[in-house]
């Protein structure tokens, strides 16, 4: 069977999939994105992913360096304060609340905020229009077989590939990361996220706010305001059968709980979406490196959704691997040879460990019942605010890379 040769197949046509195929093509390299999902209608997609994703500066750097921020900045909602606040006392009430200023930093933003739905109905039409990639969908990987000068990759539509390099972009449960032995590890926490976006009576001013209480965080992170109303998209925490509860509750109801919840910090809220369930697990792959492949994403690492660091960290492992694919090629290398592949493993690998366990702590601190630990997770809150150096160190690792802050 005939193969057409390129340089990357990138599985899985995710967001982070779109972003790697956008940004080698970007880099010059021929790219091919593989997803066995069709892209959908913009009233299909608006009701099927109603996550959104908080950017870092780093990400955004990455979008406007791959000519993708053009397309996706009308969208996005600044995010200029992260505010943490604990309501862990008897009463459910507000009792300690920091603010971190991305000005304190001498940045103007954290970030911005962006539907998953209309990210990818941007980054499809995308690489649409680019000449050196392009997306094949509905179609599965359903084979790779490695070899010294190339991988060969067969999909479900009977098409084959021999790529230099294979990015396994394709989730959780990635068939990549399986079909070329890479063993992950996986840890649930008995927590589920209601999904969901709500109108507001208040501005959100830029200003993501991330409220503790037992179960877990409830987050609201602003959305740009659409037919006159204020906009948040929430993640609300919870035990999976709380989460489930809620989720199957009516509307008013829900309702009830959800300003209940939301302790009125933007004034009442109303339910503007549909409500959907994620289930909450942290996974790390033992290595990011196989024969001929790379492993990027949620195929190599999954936390739940503290601090806006999943994806941010994919764009991380994506902007590296293209940067030493760029180094080699311009050097007259292979760049799917192991020892490249390696680099890439040492230099994301540690990176990823440190975040996965640090969000791991977050999230069970997050969770705390009883009372002495919901007193510590205050004093907690309160020492990290109160302290500048400490502060500051916090927002510059929560924004990425060190010295990203500033950029
Ligand atoms: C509630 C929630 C809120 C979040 N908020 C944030 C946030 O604010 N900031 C942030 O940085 N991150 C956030 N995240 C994390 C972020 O949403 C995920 O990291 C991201 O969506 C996962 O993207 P992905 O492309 O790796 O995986 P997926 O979106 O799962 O994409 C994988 C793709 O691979 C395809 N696929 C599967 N098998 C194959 C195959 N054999 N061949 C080809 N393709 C295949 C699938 O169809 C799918 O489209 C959040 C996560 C959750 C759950």
């Amino acid at each position: 069977m005939e193969r057409e040769r390129i340089d990357i197949l990138v599985a899985g046509g995710g967001v982070a999939g779109l972003s790697a195929a956008a940004g080698f093509a970007a880099a010059g390299f021929t790219a091919v994105c593989v997803d066995p999902v069709p892209p959908v209608t913009e009233a299909e997609a608006a009701g099927s992913d109603l996550r959104s994703t908080a950017f870092l500066q780093p990400s955004v750097d990455f979008f406007r360096r791959t000519g993708l921020w053009a397309r996706l900045s009308p969208f996005a909602a600044e995010l200029r304060v992260m505010r943490l606040a604990d309501a862990g006392g008897p009463t459910g009430a507000l009792r300690e609340i920091a603010d971190f200023e991305a000005s304190e930093i001498g940045a103007e933003s954290f970030g911005y905020n962006l539907p998953n739905w209309l990210l990818r109905r941007e980054m499809v039409a995308h690489l649409a229009a680019l000449p050196v990639a392009r997306l094949l969908a509905p179609a599965r990987v359903d084979r790779v077989t490695p070899r010294t000068a190339g991988a060969i990759v067969r999909l479900s539509t009977g098409q084959a590939f021999e790529a230099r390099l294979v990015v396994a972009a394709d989730g959780r449960d990635s068939f990549v990361r399986e079909a070329v032995g890479i063993p992950a590890r996986r840890w649930g926490y008995g927590q589920k996220a209601n999904v969901f976006t709500v109108t507001h009576e208040l501005p959100h001013d830029g200003i993501s706010t991330e409220i503790h209480r037992t179960g877990g965080p409830f987050t609201l992170v602003p959305l740009p305001d659409r037919d006159g109303r204020h906009h948040s998209a929430v993640v609300w925490m919870e035990t999976g059968p709380r989460a489930m509860a809620l989720n199957a509750m009516p509307e008013a109801d829900f309702e009830a709980e959800l300003n209940a919840r939301a302790c009125g910090v933007l004034g009442t809220l109303r339910l503007a979406s549909p409500r959907r369930l994620w289930p909450i697990v942290s996974q790390v792959a033992d290595r990011l490196d196989g024969p001929r492949t790379a492993l990027v994403a949620e195929a190599a690492h999954v936390v739940p959704p503290i601090g806006a660091q999943g994806l941010n960290m994919s764009l991380r492992d994506i902007a590296t691997l293209i940067d030493l694919c760029t180094e080699e090629r311009d050097a007259g290398r292979d760049i799917g040879a192991p020892e490249v592949l390696a680099r890439y493993h040492r230099a994301r690998h540690g990176d990823i460990l440190m975040r996965v366990a640090g969000i791991d702590v977050l999230n069970r601190a997050a969770m705390a019942e009883t009372i002495s630990l919901r007193d510590l997770r205050r004093t907690g809150l309160r020492l990290l605010h109160g302290f500048g150096p400490l502060r500051h160190t916090a927002m510059s690792l929560g924004l990425g890379a060190s010295g990203a802050a500033g950029r």
